[in-house]
C-alpha cells in the first residue's frame, strides 16, 4: 500500500485527472442535457477531516471548473449517531476551505417520503419483501463470494402481507431488529451486494429533523443513488470502497431514471496519511476518552485541528492537488502535506523574534539606559511588506541552546571568547558567564562592537554565526505548544491490536517561559500565522488571553520532504 503518487501519474493530459476527463466526456456527449451537478454527502456523525477535504475539493472543484453546481447533502439516515453540532461544524469547515453550496443545502431525510413510496412500489411489483429472520440468520444465508446464498423462507410471501408488514414496521408495531425490508434480487449473484440487500430497518430513536415520524430508515444503498436522482445530481463522486456497490446503485436508480437523465457514480482513492488515523470512529474515541483535547486538537487530522495547528486552506488544496486522484489505494506521506504548508507559510507568514528557551545575555559595555530600535524584515520573500522595529538594550534574551561553554569544533553559535552577530543588530563577543549553585548558566556576558550595527557603514565585518534575540525589559512571556506526531508508527491502521497503544506519549511539549518581542505582543489574534526566526512556523492559539499569548507550533523550518526527494 505504501507508495508515493507523483503529480505526473495522477494528472493526465490537459491537466485533467481521470474524473475530470470522464465529466468532460459526458458533457461533450450531451448527457443529462449537458448539465453537471455534483454533491458532497457527509454523514453528520463527526467532524470533517482532511480525507473529506480531498472528496469535497473534487466535488466543488470540478463543478467550478466545468461551470456546474455542487450540492451539500447531509446523509442523515441514521438517527442513532447524528447530531446538529456536526451539521454546523461541517458547514463552517467547507466554507473555511473557500467553497459554497449557495442555495443547494439538502438532507437525505428530505427524501424519506419519496423513498418510502418507492419501497412500496417495489413491494407491489414483487421486487421487495419483509424478512423476519434475525440479522445473524440473514448473514449466515449470504453465502461466500464463491458459493451462492440461500433464499430466505420469507422471500415469497404474498405482496399484501409484505405491504401490511412494512406499514406496521413504520407505525412502530415491531421492535428494532424484528424484521427488515429486503430487495428481491438474486441470492446467487457474483456480486454479494445483490444478494437480497436490506433496504429498510426499524430504528426507534427519534430523528433530529423528522422526530418520530418514521420508524423505518433506509440503508445507504437504498438512499444514496435515489437521493442523487431526486436532487438532479449527474456525477456522484465517492471513494473506492463503493466500487462493489455501484451495480446496486445503478439497479435502484434505474427504477426512477430514464434516458434523458441518470446519475452515475465515479470512485477515486481515499486519502490515507502516515502517522495518522482517519476513521471517524477512532477520532471520536480519541475525543471521548480525552486522549486529545477535542475535535480541534492541533494533533488531529480534522480540518478544525489542522486549522488550529496553523495549516492554511491554500496549503491543504495544494497538497490535495499534488497527491491527485487515482483508482488505486495509497498511503500518502505526511511530510508532503507539511511541505505544502511550509511553502505557503514561507510566502505569507510575518517574521518575528521569539526566544523559546531563554537565557539572559548582558552586554557589559552597552549603556544601561539606552534603547535603539532595529528594523526587522517582515518577510524577506516579499520586501513590499516592509519592516517593523525591535528595541535593543543592554539585557537580551537568547536561546539557551545557542550557547556552549565547551563547544565542539563546528559550533558557530556563542561560546567563551567567540563572536557572533545578533540578527539585525551588532557583533558581540562572549566575555564570561555566571552559574547558579546547581551549575546552571544564569547569565552570559559579552561586549558589543559599536561599529558593526547592521545596515550601517562598517557593518560588513563577517562572523560565522547569527543569533536571534529579544530585549529583556520589553519582552512578554508566552506559552508555546510544541507538537509531534500523534502516533509512533507510520501506518497505525495496519497494526494489530489497540490503536490507542500506538499513541505517541510525547506528542505535546509545553514551553511556558518563551519571550516574545513587543511588536508581536501588541497584535495577538487567534489564527494569525508567524515565522519565529530560526525556529519555525507558529500560529496564535484561541487560548491566548491579554497578557498571556499562546502559540501552537505549526511546523519547523527544515523540509524533510525536499530532502527525501533529492535522495
Ligand atoms: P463513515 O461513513 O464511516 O461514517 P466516512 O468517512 O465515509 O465515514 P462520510 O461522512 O460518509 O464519512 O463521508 C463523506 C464523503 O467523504 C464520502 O463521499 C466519502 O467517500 C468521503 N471520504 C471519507 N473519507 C475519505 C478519505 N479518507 N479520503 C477521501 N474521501 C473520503
Ligand atoms: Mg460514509
Amino acid at each position: 500500500m505504501k507508495e508515493i503518487i507523483k503529480e505526473e501519474e495522477a494528472v493526465a493530459e490537459g491537466g485533467l485527472n481521470f474524473i475530470e476527463q470522464e465529466i468532460k466526456a459526458d458533457l461533450e456527449a450531451g448527457k443529462n442535457g449537458g448539465r453537471l451537478n455534483t454533491r458532497f454527502p457527509p454523514e453528520p456523525n463527526g467532524y470533517l477531516h482532511i480525507g473529506h477535504a480531498k472528496a469535497f475539493i473534487m466535488d466543488f472543484g470540478s463543478a467550478e471548473k466545468f461551470g456546474g453546481t455542487c450540492n451539500l447533502r447531509f446523509d442523515d439516515t441514521n438517527p442513532q449517531k447524528e447530531d446538529t453540532e456536526y451539521v454546523e461544524a461541517i458547514k463552517e469547515d467547507i466554507h473555511w476551505l473557500g467553497y459554497d453550496w449557495e442555495d443547494r443545502l439538502y438532507y437525505a431525510s428530505d427524501y424519506f417520503p419519496q423513498l418510502y413510496d418507492l419501497a412500496v412500489r417495489l413491494i407491489k411489483e414483487g421486487k421487495a419483501y419483509v424478512d423476519e429472520q434475525t440479522s445473524e440468520q440473514i448473514a449466515a444465508q449470504k453465502g461466500t463470494p464463491t458459493t451462492p446464498g440461500t433464499n430466505s423462507p420469507y422471500r415469497d410471501r404474498p405482496v399484501e402481507e409484505n405491504l401490511s408488514l412494512f406499514e406496521k414496521m413504520n407505525a412502530g408495531e415491531f421492535d428494532e431488529g424484528a424484521m427488515v425490508l429486503r430487495a428481491k434480487i438474486d441470492m446467487a449473484s457474483d456480486n454479494m451486494h445483490f444478494r437480497d440487500p436490506i433496504m429498510y430497518r426499524i430504528i426507534k430513536t427519534p430523528h433530529w429533523r423528522t422526530g418520530d415520524k418514521w420508524k423505518v430508515y433506509p440503508m445507504y444503498d437504498f438512499a444514496h443513488g435515489q437521493s442523487d436522482y431526486f436532487e438532479g445530481v449527474t456525477h456522484s463522486i465517492c471513494t473506492l470502497e463503493f466500487v462493489p456497490h455501484r451495480p446496486l446503485y445503478e439497479y435502484f436508480v434505474k427504477e426512477l431514471a430514464d434516458d434523458s437523465y441518470c446519475p452515475r457514480q465515479i470512485e477515486f482513492n481515499r486519502l490515507n496519511l502516515t502517522y495518522t488515523v482517519m476513521s471517524k470512529r477512532k477520532l471520536l474515541q480519541l475525543v471521548k476518552e480525552g486522549l486529545v483535547s477535542g475535535w480541534d486538537d492541533p494533533r488531529m487530522p480534522t480540518l478544525r485541528g489542522l486549522r488550529r495547528r496553523g495549516y492554511t486552506p491554500s496549503s491543504i488544496k495544494d497538497f490535495v492537488k499534488r497527491i491527485g486522484y487515482t483508482k488505486y489505494e495509497a498511503l500518502n506521506h505526511i511530510e508532503l502535506l507539511e511541505h505544502s504548508v511550509r511553502e505557503d507559510l514561507n510566502k505569507t507568514a510575518t517574521r518575528v523574534s521569539v526566544i523559546q528557551n531563554p537565557v539572559k545575555l548582558v552586554l557589559t559595555n552597552y549603556p544601561e539606559d539606552k534603547t535603539e530600535y532595529m528594523a526587522m524584515d517582515n518577510n524577506p520573500e516579499n520586501p513590499a511588506e516592509g519592516t517593523h522595529e525591535m528595541p535593543f538594550s543592554r539585557e537580551l534574551w537568547i536561546e539557551r541552546e545557542d550557547f556552549m561553554e565547551n563547544p565542539p569544533k563546528k559550533f558557530f553559535r556563542l561560546s567563551p571568547d567567540k563572536e557572533v552577530r545578533l540578527k539585525g543588530a551588532y557583533i558581540i563577543k562572549c566575555t564570561g558567564i555566571k552559574k547558579n549553585d546547581e551549575g546552571e548558566i544564569e547569565e552570559i556576558y559579552a561586549t558589543y562592537d559599536p561599529d558593526t550595527r547592521s545596515g550601517l557603514p562598517g557593518s560588513d565585518r563577517k562572523v560565522k554565526g547569527t543569533l536571534h534575540w529579544v530585549s529583556v525589559p520589553t519582552a512578554t512571556t508566552a506559552e508555546i505548544r510544541d507538537y509531534d506526531r500523534l502516533f509512533t508508527v507510520e501506518n497505525p491502521s495496519a497494526e494489530e491490536g489497540d490503536f490507542r497503544d500506538l499513541l505517541n506519549p510525547d506528542s505535546l511539549k509545553i514551553r511556558s517561559n518563551a519571550k516574545i518581542e513587543p511588536w508581536l505582543a501588541e497584535r495577538i489574534k487567534a489564527g494569525d500565522n508567524y515565522q519565529f526566526q530560526r525556529l519555525g512556523y507558529y500560529v496564535v492559539d484561541k487560548d491566548s488571553t491579554p497578557g498571556h499569548p499562546v502559540f501552537n507550533k505549526t511546523i519547523g523550518l527544515k523540509d524533510s520532504w525536499a530532502k527525501e526527494m533529492k535522495k
